[in-house]
């Protein structure tokens, strides 16, 4: 069965994080799909309680999607790395405490950095260092109907971190077949490969195509 496709209703980005909302909106911008965000409406935010990229993005979009009415697009993305059996995987974000930068609410992004970098440090100076992000983008309806697209990023955990760019663990990414981190890379350019941009690209060719 083919998947439900958008129309021209006002699709609503169910994510409460900056850097996230900046790279889909630049993603659907050529498509003319007009987009509003949770935090524009007001929406609250669901507790990710899923074990899986998948559970999270569903009920992110599913949450939206009843709240207002609108179709809701929702990602549940995440850092994997073979060496640590997967994780932090969907607890990526947790691994950051939440801190206070000059008054605004945000996580300590190096001190997670740091922790995955100690976990691999236990494991001697030759472990493997392959890691990848996964992004999941899900689509929910409100009368219940959904769709699921998955992509990755692969590449290598490097330390110490390089980059000024990007959000979030960008600077520890370098991807395959790179030198330079994620977050050294200029935003185009991440946008060219990184799993957001692989995930995307299946939902372009199917709601899109
Ligand atoms: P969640 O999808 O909101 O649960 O958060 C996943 C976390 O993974 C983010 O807060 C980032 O720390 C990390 N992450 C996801 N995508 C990227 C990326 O493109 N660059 C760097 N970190 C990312």
């Amino acid at each position: 069965m083919n998947a439900r496709r958008l129309g021209s209703e006002t699709l609503v980005i169910a994510t409460h994080n900056a850097g996230k909302l900046r790279e889909i909106g630049a993603l659907l911008d050529p498509y003319g799909v007009h987009c509003v965000s949770a935090g524009e409406l007001g929406l609250p935010e669901p507790e990710e309680t899923g074990t899986t990229f998948i559970e999270n993005a569903l009920l992110k979009a599913r949450a939206a999607a009843q709240a207002s009415g609108k179709p809701a697009l929702a990602d549940d993305s995440g850092l994997c790395v073979d060496a640590l059996g997967g994780r932090p995987g969907v607890y990526t974000a947790d691994w950051a405490e939440r801190q206070w930068f000059e008054g605004a609410p945000g996580r300590d992004w190096f001190m997670a950095m740091g922790k995955v970098e100690g976990l691999l440090c236990e494991l001697g100076p030759d472990v493997d260092r392959t890691c990848r992000f996964a992004c999941v983008l899900a689509i929910a309806w409100p009368d219940g109907a959904s769709a699921v697209y998955e992509g990755w990023a692969e590449g290598r955990y490097s330390w110490p971190p390089r980059g000024t760019m990007g959000f979030g663990y960008d600077p520890v990414f370098v991807p395959k077949g790179r030198d330079r981190t994620f977050a050294e890379l200029d935003p185009q350019e991440k946008h060219n490969i990184s799993h957001r941009a692989d995930a995307f690209a299946k939902l372009v060719a199917e709601q899109f195509g």
